[in-house]
């Protein structure tokens, strides 16, 4: 039989959002980390998730560091993008 429809198929859903909080703020002991990575392997709705818990985070941390871009870097990326389009 196969279905593709099984969205809460994980039994340890909830045992691995705590883990995958606790690991990405850098908090998860090693043993946490190597059961969710193993478990992940095998479960893509906490694959899924970690990607778009990461993707979240990744987010929430450029809006944090909203500094103005030093000018020096602003005109290295325009002679960048420059280059890009010339070639
Ligand atoms: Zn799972």
């Amino acid at each position: 039989m196969e279905e593709k429809s099984d969205k809460s198929d994980c039994t340890e859903f909830y045992k691995c959002l705590t883990i995958l909080n606790l690991m990405l703020d850098g908090e998860a002991n090693e043993e946490e980390e190597s059961y969710f990575k193993l478990h992940m392997e095998s479960c893509m709705i906490c694959f899924e998730h970690m990607k778009v818990e990461t993707e979240i985070r990744k987010l929430i941390k450029s809006k944090i560091q909203k500094q103005p871009v030093p000018e020096d870097l602003e005109r290295d990326i325009r002679v960048k993008i420059q280059t890009i389009s010339q070639s």
